[in-house]
């Protein structure tokens, strides 16, 4: 998201329940003010913000300013919203990009979400195990799972406080029954913040590109009542499959044929049992823990399970 955007959104936030305003039109004034006019980002903020206060006939003091509501993390799935939280830093990981300041894993009682904190937002360092209530930040959502960003309007506020993070992690059993397109050596965008998988070498973000080998699995699980659609990462691949990522481009590289390492991984866990655990993030399950189980699932004890769920 540019610059310009970002700023779009949150002043269109702020006017979103007294105009029918888009946040295009709110982003194209900004981009004139700022990218013809060279008027600082703050300076164009207000002038464009009293532009539409004149349009709505309404006061600085009445428009919302961090109207959001405050949510739990199980409460958030939906793209876009600007909301507060309060949350648990569960874990910090290396930032991908220089974009990116700080991003992680945040926790609540009802369960665990990616955050992401730009470099740019000027905000303070989140510490791991610490409890911050952050206000305004906004939810993002790719590939069914969910995230927070931190932006430069969210208000960061330690709190003397512990929170025991609840686990949103499932558990399935049963056969993997399909292994599905998009799956086995694949490549991703190699753009910051992107990853999407390029499909015949495209973008549908960033157009053609040259992209960046990874394994993936989109997997069926049938548990014997219901189906559960779990995304194995390359880790879990590897896990699942016994192939490495080296060992796939080499594969590939062999056959002059990606689709050769996919259809080996049917070969060698179509039909099998396995547990998989992990957070679901929209339809997926998302495979954290992968067992392969001994034998079959007993057939009744899982049917009786699936009762008491
Ligand atoms: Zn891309």
């Amino acid at each position: 998201m540019t610059d310009v955007r970002q700023h779009a959104e949150e002043i269109h936030e702020q006017f979103s329940d007294h105009l029918d305003v888009t946040v295009d039109d709110v982003a194209s004034r900004l981009d004139s003010l700022v990218n013809e006019y060279k008027v600082p980002m703050e300076e164009a903020r207000r002038s464009v913000t009293s532009h539409y206060l004149d349009e709505a006939g309404l006061e600085r003091d009445d428009i919302r300013t961090g109207g959001t509501s405050d949510v739990q993390v199980e409460d958030i799935e939906t793209d876009e919203q600007w909301v507060n939280l309060t949350a648990k830093v569960v874990d910090l990981w290396e930032p991908r990009s220089d974009s990116v300041g700080q991003v992680g894993l945040l926790g609540d009682e009802t369960g665990t979400i990616k955050f992401t904190k730009w470099a740019k937002s000027d905000l303070p360092e989140l510490e791991e195990d610490k409890v911050y209530r952050l206000g305004n930040v906004v939810t993002d959502e790719y590939q069914g799972r969910y995230s927070v960003k931190l932006n430069r309007t969210t208000n960061v506020e330690e709190l003397d406080t512990d929170i025991e993070v609840g686990d949103n992690a499932t558990e399935v059993e049963g056969a993997l029954i399909d292994i599905q397109s998009g799956s086995g050596l694949i490549k991703r965008c190699p753009k910051e913040d992107c990853t999407r998988v390029l499909q015949n070498g495209r973008c549908s973000e960033h157009g053609e590109q040259e992209g960046e080998f990874d394994l993936r699995i989109k997997g069926v699980v049938d548990d014997g009542n219901d189906v559960h659609e779990v995304i194995f990462n390359e880790e879990a691949t590897e896990n699942l499959t016994g192939i490495e990522l080296e060992e796939a481009k080499q594969m590939a590289m062999d056959a002059l044929d990606t689709t050769v390492v996919a259809d080996e991984m049917r070969e060698k866990t179509l039909g099998y049992y396995y547990r998989v655990s992990g957070p679901t993030m929209g339809r997926y399950v998302l495979a954290n823990d992968v067992e392969q189980l001994s034998g079959p699932v007993d057939a009744e004890a899982a049917l009786i399970k699936a009762r008491s769920m």
